[in-house]
């Protein structure tokens, strides 16, 4: 399929999605999950009108971002505390937040930048050992030791889904995530604001959306196949 067929007919899945859940799709901020797709193909996904991009590693994140200035880059993987120095002031949004150690480092760094930084918690619902993320039971202390740091500003939430062949096991995953969405609204923290969701790949970005992702993350059905690539 061709590149701006296949963002079309994300798009249009995406409008679905939206319409049978009685939201609106604008409110939906589709992220190109761009890793290992080269630059030309990223340039020819903006004409297309793609505006958001996620990388999953720092430097072919800071590489890409330089030829493509004028998008939006989000960072969407595990980021390593050495790497923390370069992909602030640059990201837009890290989705990523998985552990304490990490939220001290950014802060600490923005501190020397003078430099608020936007991040998502990533929880890790299904609570699978191979996953990055804090567990549901540590937010709400997550956030209130949050409310210590000066420059960090948690925005929002982020999952990954389990890999599983039955998308009937993915939809209790997002409409947990979701419930702690609202509840978190409900509270008062400082220096958090639960704006965006961020929840839903390829493989299920519609369940998502209908659970009420307000960010998704899809590679493949855009860039196709990883292994093809
Ligand atoms: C690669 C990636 C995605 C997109 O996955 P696809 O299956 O290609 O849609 C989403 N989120 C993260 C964190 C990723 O690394």
């Amino acid at each position: 399929m061709e590149l701006k067929e296949a963002v079309e007919k994300v798009r249009e899945r995406i409008g679905q999605a939206a319409s049978r859940a009685g939201r609106n799709a604008a409110g939906i901020t589709l992220v190109a999950a761009s890793k290992t797709v080269d630059i030309e193909t990223i340039l020819l996904a903006a004409r297309c009108g793609i505006h958001h991009f996620g990388e999953n590693r720092v430097q072919e994140f800071l590489i890409k971002q330089r030829q493509l200035p004028g998008a939006h880059w989000h960072f969407i993987g595990h980021l390593q505390t050495n790497k923390v120095k370069d992909i602030i002031g640059k990201a837009c949004l890290i989705h990523s937040l998985d552990r304490w150690r990490l939220a001290e480092y950014i802060d600490d760094r923005a501190e020397k930048l003078q430099t608020e930084v936007p991040v998502l918690l990533q929880v890790n619902v299904s609570g699978e050992k191979s996953k990055h993320g804090i567990a549901p039971s540590e937010i709400m202390s997550f956030l209130t030791a949050v409310e210590d740091l000066k420059y960090l500003r948690v925005k929002g939430l982020m999952t990954m889904a389990p890999e599983v062949e039955d998308i009937g096991l993915t939809r209790p995953v997002f409409k947990y995530l979701y419930q702690i969405f609202e509840t978190i609204k409900g509270k008062n923290f400082k220096n958090t604001e639960m704006r965006y969701l961020s929840m839903g790949m390829t493989q299920d970005f519609e369940v998502a959306i209908e659970e009420g992702a307000n960010i998704i993350r899809v590679g493949r059905a855009i860039f196709g196949s990883r292994d093809r690539r």
